[in-house]
């Protein structure tokens, strides 16, 4: 052994026995299972993986970061692996196991540990009848998703998630660990929500949610041959929407794997999918236009809040998946012809779905008090996927996923959701100019020698 790989291994020994939870390295047998981004798609070869116990460790992380030259890369599940890149020289600090939820039914706010997915914050309020400003997808996890922005099921409703966060657990990087609030590190409170984990190291979250036990909500699909009715149906039916409905259209090519259910396993369609919080003859009264087209398949109805993870179908477990999104400011017949084009019935496209998530209402106006982002610009949240079982298949699904957001480029508008942003973008991208400057002054002050290292930093 080289005298450099005795100092490594004597140094992350050190680190070993300052952490109370574990550290583990590439020759430990758990290895490649701490260091996996739930995006299989990208392998993550960090120098060293810390799963803290608690806040000390994440301090004791950020204390060896700075004492070794490397840099801090929080993780919860590695949904948002695809813009960081290559992870030598970085700790990972892997947030899976701050797991905790405490529900405050009667003051209606759920306290989370930062490794929480949706699912175990979903299910912990359902027996109160309670719901949160959810993602789409149960095993995304709350804190990538809200410091980022968050939009729900509930979004036009009730605006992004990060507007219902009240409270933050940090650790910053100078290893304080604090209690971050509108009162308390008042900067750092905005920066956290909508500025993603440039600042700190969240531990836990701290949210308002609502008493909403059940909701109308659901998916219409019909055959993708059917496209071009559908979307331009779709894309008037949500001119002057109740903020109550947030809803999305899909195009979607099922793959055929078996354990898809029979009448969608490799079959395409194109669908309507979300939820309208209303009484449910009122929000089938709304849907009756779309359900006039005659859906192959229609399962809105009235269900339990709690079940909102299942209406978009997105994977339950991890897969090797590339993908990318923008907002649209409008979808004209020009800009629908256009999407179809590149991924419509007659598109030869290795693309699993092409989302278009309906925006405004409360999600397009500035919250009181709100973050770094409190709101997103634009009509419609497009998202755009395929899965990538093998990587000599990566090239072929990133030019798809580029053709779309080049194909709708004309109607872009002038800033990205960061939370769809799966490549490296320039930060004015995701900021507006007056924000980024307000987060750069608070990770000079907050992390004057940039130790972490997060998906979209503010460079
Ligand atoms: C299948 C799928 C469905 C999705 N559905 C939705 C949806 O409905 N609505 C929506 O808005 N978005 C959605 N997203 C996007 C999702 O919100 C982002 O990918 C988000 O970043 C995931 O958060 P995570 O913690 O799971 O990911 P991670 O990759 O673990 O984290 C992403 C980034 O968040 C930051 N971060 C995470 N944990 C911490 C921490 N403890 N401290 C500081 N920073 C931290 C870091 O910058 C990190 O790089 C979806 C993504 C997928 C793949």
């Amino acid at each position: 052994m080289s005298l450099t790989e005795t100092d490594v291994s004597d140094a992350f020994r050190d680190l070993a026995g300052r952490v109370a939870g574990s550290v583990v390295t590439p020759s430990d047998p758990e290895w490649d299972t701490v260091r996996r981004a739930w995006n299989l798609a990208f392998d993550q070869h960090p120098d060293v993986v810390v799963v803290p116990a608690g806040p000390a460790d994440v301090a004791a992380a950020l204390a060896f970061a700075g004492e070794t030259g490397r840099t801090v890369v929080p993780q919860g599940t590695g949904h948002l692996a695809a813009p960081l890149g290559d992870l030598a020289g970085s700790v990972l600090v892997n947030t899976s196991a701050l797991r905790g939820v405490e529900v405050d039914a009667d003051a209606r706010v759920v306290r989370a540990g930062a490794g929480c997915v949706w699912a175990d914050v979903t299910s912990a309020l359902a027996p109160h009848g309670l719901a949160a400003l959810a993602g789409s997808s149960p095993d995304v996890g709350i804190s990538g998703y809200l410091l980022g922005g968050g939009y729900s099921w509930l979004a036009r409703e009730h605006g992004l998630g990060c507007t219902s966060v009240i409270a933050l657990d940090v650790v910053t990087a100078d290893g304080a660990q604090r209690h971050v609030t509108a009162e308390d590190d008042a900067e750092l409170f905005w920066a956290l929500r909508g500025g993603g984990g440039n600042t700190a190291i969240v531990t836990a979250i701290t949210m308002r949610v609502l008493p909403l036990a059940t909701i109308y909500a659901g998916m219409l699909l019909f055959p993708l041959e059917r496209a071009g009715e559908v979307v331009r149906a779709y894309e008037h039916w949500t001119r002057g929407l109740t903020e109550a409905a947030t809803t999305c259209v899909r195009l979607l090519r099922v793959p055929p794997l078996p354990d898809v259910p029979e009448p969608l396993r490799g079959r395409a369609f194109v669908g309507v999918n979300g939820a309208i919080d209303l009484p449910e003859a009122e929000a089938a009264e709304l849907l009756a236009g779309l359900r006039a087209l005659g859906p192959e398949l229609d399962t809105f109805a009235t269900m339990p809040a709690s079940a909102l993870g299942v209406i978009n179908m997105d994977p339950p477990t991890p897969v090797p998946a590339i993908g990318d999104g923008t907002i649209l400011d409008d979808l004209p017949e020009d800009a629908i012809e256009r999407l179809l084009a590149a991924a419509g019935p007659d598109a030869q496209t290795p693309l699993l779905a092409v989302d278009l998530r309906n925006l405004g209402g409360a999600a397009g106006r500035p919250a009181p008090g709100g973050g770094a982002v409190d709101h997103l610009p634009g009509r419609f949240l497009v998202y755009a996927v395929g899965i990538v079982p093998d990587p000599a298949l990566a090239p072929a699904v990133s030019a798809a996923v580029d053709a779309v957001r080049e194909a709708l480029a004309p109607w872009a508008a002038e800033r990205d959701y960061a939370n769809f942003r799966e490549t490296s973008v320039p930060a004015a991208r995701l900021w507006p100019a007056d924000a980024l400057d307000r987060l750069r002054a608070v990770k000079a002050a907050y992390d004057p020698q940039g130790v972490i290292r997060t998906a979209h930093p503010l460079s």
